[in-house]
Order: C-alpha cells, then structure tokens, then sequence
C-alpha cells in the first residue's frame, strides 16, 4: 500500500446521502472521512444535473421530513435563482404547490462544501473505493486508489453510499438490481425562455422518459454503463439533427452546453436489509423509525422508516443509505430520490458515529438512542408526531 489512514467513521460515495452521513456523523465529533470517485460532490443530484430536490411533505400541507434534508434543500437555494413556492402548505394540485424547489446543481455543489468543510469533514475526491477488506463478514477497512496510488482506509464503522451498494456488493453482501430506461438529460443553450432558467438562457432540458426502452435487471458491468451511456448520447444527437433539419431552430440558437456526468440509471442496486421497506407500509407504525418520508408523486401517503431498511442481512461494520438501502417494489421508487436520500444519510451517519463511540456493531445499538441522537436536529419518526 502507499498509503494508510484511519478514521472513526468512513463513508464512501460523496452524493447527497453520503454528504449528508457525513455532516451527522462530523457534528457528533467524529473523525470522518468522505470518500468520492468524481471532482464533485453530489452525486446525481449535482454531477448528473437532477436539479429537482422533491418534496419534504406529504402533498396535503404537511412538512413529515426535517433535518439535514431540510437543511440541504435551502442550501440548494443559496447560489441559484429559485425559491420555495409560496404557494406551498394546502392538497397539492388544489391550488397549492408541495414543498419542494429547482436548485442549479453547481450551487449546491459548492454550498455543501462549504458545510462539509466546517463540519471538519475530509474529503478526499478522485479517489476510487475498489475493494473491501473484511474479518468474519465485518467490514474492517477500504482500499482506494488515486494520484498517490494505491490506500487503505481504516475505520470503526463504515457507511455505503455509493448508490450501487458498493461496499456490501464488495463484501460479498447480498443485493437486488433494477431495470432502467433512457432519460437523456442535457444542459442547453437556448433562447427559449420558456424552461427553466439557471443562468441567463441556460436551461436544463429533460426528454422524456421512453418506458418501452426498458433494460432489463441492469447487469452491473462495465460494458453495459458505457452502451446505455452512448445511447443516450445517440438520443441527442437524433434530437439536434432533427431539430436542425426541419428548421426548429439551428446550432446557433439551441446547442448542447453540459452532459450529465454520471450514468443515468436511477437504480442500480440495493442491498437485501434485515428490515425492507414495501409499497403497502405507508401509513404503518415502526418504532424503530429512523425518520419519515411521503411519496413524491401522490398525496398521502407517508411511511416510518425502520433502521433495519438500513443494515445489511449479514455484512456487519456498515451502513446503507441512500438509493441501495433496503427498499421494494414501488417504495424503492419513493426512496430513490435525493430527499429520502438525505433523509436515511443523515440517520445511518448519526447511527456510524453512535457504534463507533460505543464500540459496536450498528445492528447491535439500542435503536431510542440513535432516534435520541437524531431528534435534536428536528427528525419526527411517527405519523403522530407530525399530526397524522
Ligand atoms: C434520470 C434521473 C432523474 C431523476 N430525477 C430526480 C428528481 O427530479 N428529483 C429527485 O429528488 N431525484 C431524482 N432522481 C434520483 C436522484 O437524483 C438520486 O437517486 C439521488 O440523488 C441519489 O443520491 P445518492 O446519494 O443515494 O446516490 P448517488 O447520487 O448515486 O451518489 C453516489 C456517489 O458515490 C460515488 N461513488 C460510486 N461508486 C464509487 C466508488 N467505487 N468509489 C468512490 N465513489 C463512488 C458516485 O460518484 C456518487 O457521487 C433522478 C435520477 C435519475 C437517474
């Protein structure tokens, strides 16, 4: 090895779960290091311009998600033209709006940076986890790689927010994969200003989403990343050509500036929890609840979190959050996204620092004291608590 370093709590993937895990376990007074293959933070949410942080609410006038979530979407705020609507607070669509905003990716980018960095947070970018080290299916260290070459990270407890379950996946963990269809997202110059601006007449641009252009359980190679990737690619080109050549406009007025620099699979893989989160759990009590969550394409429906959605079924020395956590069917779909991203982020870094204070495995901690350590920072757990 070139190099070795330990921390009290290591997190691997710097997307909004991964900063959000961070920030927790940092307040608690961990040493903690954040790990990220890419020279940005943010993952999707920045790097693979979703510029869309979906509702904390349950579309009838209700905050149900708070903390490092809610802290995130009005940093999302900071270095950017939008704002929350201020319509928000009745039954979406009847006149009101959810709670929920745009946010120019770039802006968060920075934003959350500057948390991380008085949070005391080490980032290290550029640096690749490619592979785990264990001792009886107990996650004990990280190896990565970057400019100075070849390192292994130590720590007492690791948290997985790769968004593919990285980790576990390397720990020999059980996992689920998904298909995906093609989205192609771009950022373009255009003098319409009919989409949604960022910056002058620089504007997002999402094409829709082709349902019968499903990949079939996304086969997790290499190979595959790169044909979905050049496809979309291909999909662009089609649409300028098309564009050009029956005079919509021409290379002058409408031109791609920005690609997404990540694959745009929405799910990847998941991990097989000692706990799984379905469709049918909306509105059911969990009193092991990490934190609450509601759909974000309908009304009413919220669910309790369990913290074993977040615990693999049997590598030990690690947490899951975000996009792999333990979630199925159409509540995966619910959980996908970068508020309940955030949301089991902040709950698996406040669970990390509380295992590696008391020496223990996470699955061993006393769940009321991980709900005790994230209630200060504003997380309801049950329906009741935020009225419903
Ligand atoms: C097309 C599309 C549209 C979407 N639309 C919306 C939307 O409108 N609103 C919304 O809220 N959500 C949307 N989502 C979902 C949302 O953006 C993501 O699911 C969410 O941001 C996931 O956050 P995460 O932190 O769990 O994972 P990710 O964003 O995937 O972050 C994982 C991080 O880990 C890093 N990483 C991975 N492997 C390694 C490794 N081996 N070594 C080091 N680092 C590694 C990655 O580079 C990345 O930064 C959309 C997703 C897609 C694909």
């Amino acid at each position: 090895m070139d190099f070795h370093k330990d921390y009290d709590v290591v997190v691997a993937g710097a997307g909004v779960a991964g900063v959000a895990a961070a920030l927790a376990a940092a307040r608690r007074g961990c040493s903690v290091a954040l790990i990220e293959k890419q020279a940005l933070i943010g993952g999707l949410a920045t790097s693979g311009l979703v510029y869309v942080y979906l509702p904390l609410c349950d579309g009838n006038g209700t905050q149900v998600t708070f903390g490092i979530a809610e802290e995130l979407l009005r940093c999302s705020l900071t270095y950017g033209p939008f704002d929350l609507s201020e319509r928000w607070g009745g039954t979406a669509g009847a006149g009101f709006d959810r709670f929920m905003c745009h946010f120019a990716p770039a802006g968060l980018t920075i934003a959350m940076d500057g948390a991380l960095n008085e949070a005391g947070v080490d980032l290290w970018l550029e640096t690749l986890l490619c592979a785990v080290e264990t001792s009886a299916e107990k996650v004990t260290a990280i190896e990565v790689e970057n400019v100075s070459g070849r390192g292994r990270i130590g720590a007492k407890c690791f948290v997985d927010t790769t968004g593919d379950a990285g980790i576990v996946r390397r720990a020999g963990g059980e996992f689920v994969t998904s298909e995906n269809y093609k989205t192609p997202w771009v950022m373009e110059n255009s003098p319409d200003t009919r989409q949604y601006h960022l910056v002058d007449s620089v504007h997002i641009k999402v094409f829709g989403a082709w349902r019968d252009e499903f990949l079939a359980g996304y086969p997790l190679d290499g190979k595959s990343v790169t044909a979905f990737t050049r496809d979309t690619w291909q999909t662009l080109r089609d649409y300028y050509d098309r564009s050009y050549r029956d005079g919509f406009s021409d290379r002058h007025h409408l031109f791609p500036v920005h690609l997404p620099a990540m694959p745009q699979f929405r799910k990847i893989a998941r991990i097989k929890g000692r706990v799984s989160l379905s469709d049918d759990q909306h509105g059911t009590y969990a009193a092991d609840s990490i934190g609450l969550y509601a759909d974000w394409r309908k009304s009413g429906h919220v669910w309790e979190t369990p913290y074993g959605t977040l615990l693999p079924q049997k590598i030990r020395g690690v947490l899951v959050a975000g996009r792999s956590m333990s979630t199925e069917g159409d509540a995966w779909e619910v959980y996908r996204v970068i508020p309940a991203a955030v949301m089991s982020g902040e709950a698996a870094g406040v669970a990390a620092a509380l295992a590696a204070e008391h020496k223990c495995e996470p699955g061993e901690l006393n769940v009321a004291d991980v709900q005790d350590a994230l209630r200060p920072n504003g997380i309801k757990f049950h329906l009741a608590e935020v009225g419903l």
